[in-house]
């Protein structure tokens, strides 16, 4: 493949259109919901009472134990503190962790679609990159297309479950397949697992870490943003056996070197909340969804099914449209007031055209405003 140098990424494209039109944003990936005021408030009362001094460089030894007992709490995950890094943002430690683990000429396999910063940031660590796809609509992951892809110079996988854009997860029988394969040819995973607390569909998150092949031979990404909601907030982490978390530290050290001080203390807090405050965030967000995708339905989109993130995705052509997603992403915030993200945007290259994501993370009247421009769009669409 080429490489192209990095561009202006469709999240900001769309939302720049989206103020120049008036449109509503339901392209970029942010909440316009209520935010969580004892977030607000353990954090201001950090900034005033606290530190605002450099914290380790790993992080503040209560957000990382904080961590831990979170990741028992929540997923029954059995972690050390030695294995926590507190980065900033996910961004920050999936950086850290294709530095740390991928040398010039390395193979690294990326599985469309695929979140953007994967590309870019394995080129800069010299790597080459092997994509696979998911299809739609299930978008189910084939071990096999993996198989297929690994060489003897393959050294890292790229996963991401649950999935943006498409909202998937990987089941226990594909990790499992996926831990043999990278048992086998030795080949470490880094599993970007920032949608973590997002399932609205009763199911619970499975990390790759629950797989005793992937255990030791996984990166695990999480971040505060998506788990709060507060994504300005950037506040991450890499969770990994102690020898690779002291590779993935080595590179944090020179990248960021640390984290806000006064956010690390408010996502420790927000950690430690009781289990009904998740539960009822959550509930918050599942109602979003339902109201989204019910007005969507009725307006004739077809919706595809999906567990987790803050987006739901729209089948074109089954929605009677075209399928040329970024011409209708463009067609839609200038001509209906809505912006969406074309899921075309998460691939290097053969992508798929027919699917358009949109974010539901927003208010009541933001969404019901929005279903009814995309009705009108619809039906002129289809008389035209
Ligand atoms: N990975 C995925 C799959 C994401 O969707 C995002 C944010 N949209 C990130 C990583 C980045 O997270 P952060 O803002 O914590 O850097």
């Amino acid at each position: 493949m080429t490489a192209p140098a990095p561009t202006t990424t469709i999240f900001e494209t769309m939302s720049r259109l989206a103020q120049e039109t008036g449109a509503i944003n339901l392209g970029q990936g942010f909440p316009d919901m209520p935010e969580p005021p004892e977030l607000l408030a353990a954090a201001a009362e950090a900034l005033l009472q606290r530190s605002n001094q450099y914290p380790p460089m790993r992080g503040l030894p209560a957000l990382r134990q904080a961590l831990v007992g979170w990741y028992a709490r929540h997923q029954g995950l059995p972690l050390s503190e030695e294995e926590v890094l507190v980065t900033s943002g996910a961004t920050e430690a999936l950086a850290a962790a294709i530095l740390a683990l991928v040398q010039p000429r390395d193979e690294v396999i990326l599985v469309q679609p695929l979140y953007d910063a994967y590309l870019p940031l394995v080129r800069r660590a010299g790597g080459l990159v092997k994509l696979v796809h998911c299809r739609p609509p299930e978008w189910r992951l084939d071990p096999q297309d993996i198989a297929d892809a690994i060489s003897p110079r393959t050294r890292l996988l790229v996963l991401n479950t649950p999935n943006n854009p498409t909202g998937t997860c990987l089941d226990r029988s594909t990790l499992e397949a996926i831990g043999a394969l990278c048992q086998q040819h030795d080949i470490t995973l880094l599993c970007d697992e920032v949608w973590e607390a997002t399932l609205v569909d009763g199911s619970e998150h499975l990390s790759a870490l629950h797989i005793p092949s992937l255990r030791d031979r996984t990166v695990k990404v999480g971040s505060a943003g998506k788990i709060f909601s507060l994504t300005g907030w950037k506040v991450g982490w890499a969770i990994a056996a102690p020898a690779l978390a002291q590779k993935i530290a080595a590179q944090h050290q020179f990248l960021t070197f640390t984290t806000a001080t006064p956010l690390q203390h408010g996502v420790a807090q927000g950690l430690n909340l009781p289990e009904d405050w998740f539960v009822t965030h959550r509930q918050r967000y599942a109602q979003a969804k339902a109201r989204l995708v019910r007005g969507l339905q009725q307006a004739g989109y077809v919706v595809l099914p999906n567990s987790g993130t803050w987006f739901v995705s729209v089948d074109l052509a089954a929605s009677g449209l075209p399928v040329d997603d970024a011409q209708l992403a463009q067609d839609l915030v200038r001509e209906a007031g809505v912006a969406a993200v074309p899921v075309s945007a998460f691939y290097a290259d053969t992508p798929e055209t027919g699917y358009l994501r949109l974010c539901f993370a927003k208010g009541d009247e933001v969404l019901d405003e929005a279903v009814a421009r995309l009705a009108r769009y619809r039906v002129n669409q289809r008389r035209a």
